[in-house]
């Protein structure tokens, strides 16, 4: 996979340089490419933003320098062109799935109050948001997006399994993990977990998966196919003494 990142702030993306993605960038089953739109500024002085039409608050990246930046992507028309802003769609794990089966994204992040609207309305395929909430950048929403899609890449993560059976794969919440030692400040692991009986970790897994849910995000129970045994549960946690 391909991604190429415009940018007012390079190095933030050296965060690249550590963690699961880094091997990723290494086994080259990533390639990042981050281009610093301020090189293609408008006058010597690296200007890249002026004054909004109509007056206003701050300051909006204008078109010039992001379109020559895009011009230097060699294979342009073959990458879907994304614009990070709270305006966009919410980022999901079904999208951030859509976006892993892409070979070529490309990623431009704002500052201060957003790029010229012709950019979008001409180059970009998709506007996504990482949440409702503002940031000061688009890097730090690129940065979420790159990390979540790069573990989708075959060969990025050790296990290969683990995205598989990730919190949202099968619509639920994953539940808890405990690790060494057994009894931490009175408090004990699960005795099952230690029983090395698969079948019965199984279950409580499964169980403990969707009483998180239950817990955490009882919305996302709307969405999933609930066994008769499963809905039983639920009645049961329901009542606050069962819990
Ligand atoms: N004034 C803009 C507005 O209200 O829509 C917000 C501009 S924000 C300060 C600067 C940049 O941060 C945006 O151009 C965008 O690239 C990025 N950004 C801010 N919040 C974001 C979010 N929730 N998701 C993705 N990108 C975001």
């Amino acid at each position: 996979m391909n991604i190429n990142v415009l940018t007012l702030f390079p190095e933030i993306f050296n965060i690249f340089e550590s963690g699961v993605i880094s091997k990723a960038i290494k086994k080259k089953l990533l390639l990042l490419n981050i281009l610093d739109i301020r090189k293609n500024s408008i006058n010597k002085h690296s200007h890249v933003d002026s004054k909004p039409y109509g007056g206003g608050e701050g300051m909006v990246i204008r078109a010039e320098p992001i379109v020559k930046t895009l011009s230097e992507i060699k294979n342009i028309k073959e990458n879907y062109i994304i614009y990070l802003s709270p305006q966009g769609k919410k980022l999901d794990q079904n999208k951030v799935i859509n976006l892993s089966k892409l070979n070529n994204i490309t990623l431009i992040c704002g500052r201060y109050e957003g790029i010229d609207q012709r950019v979008i309305d001409k180059y970009v395929d998709e506007e996504i948001s990482i949440g409702d909430f503002v940031l000061s950048g688009g890097e730090y929403a690129a940065l979420c997006l790159i990390d979540a899609v790069s573990r989708h890449i075959p060969g990025t993560l050790g296990n290969q399994d683990s995205y598989m059976k990730d919190t949202f794969s099968d619509g639920l919440l994953k539940g808890s993990v405990f690790t060494k030692p057994e009894i931490f400040e009175e408090m004990n692991v699960p005795k099952v977990l230690l029983s090395g009986n698969h079948k019965e970790i199984a279950e409580w897994r499964n169980n403990n998966s969707l009483k998180q849910t239950f817990l955490k995000r009882p919305d996302l129970l709307n969405d999933v196919k609930l066994t008769k045994k499963q809905k039983k549960l639920l009645e049961k946690w329901a009542s606050k003494d069962n819990l």
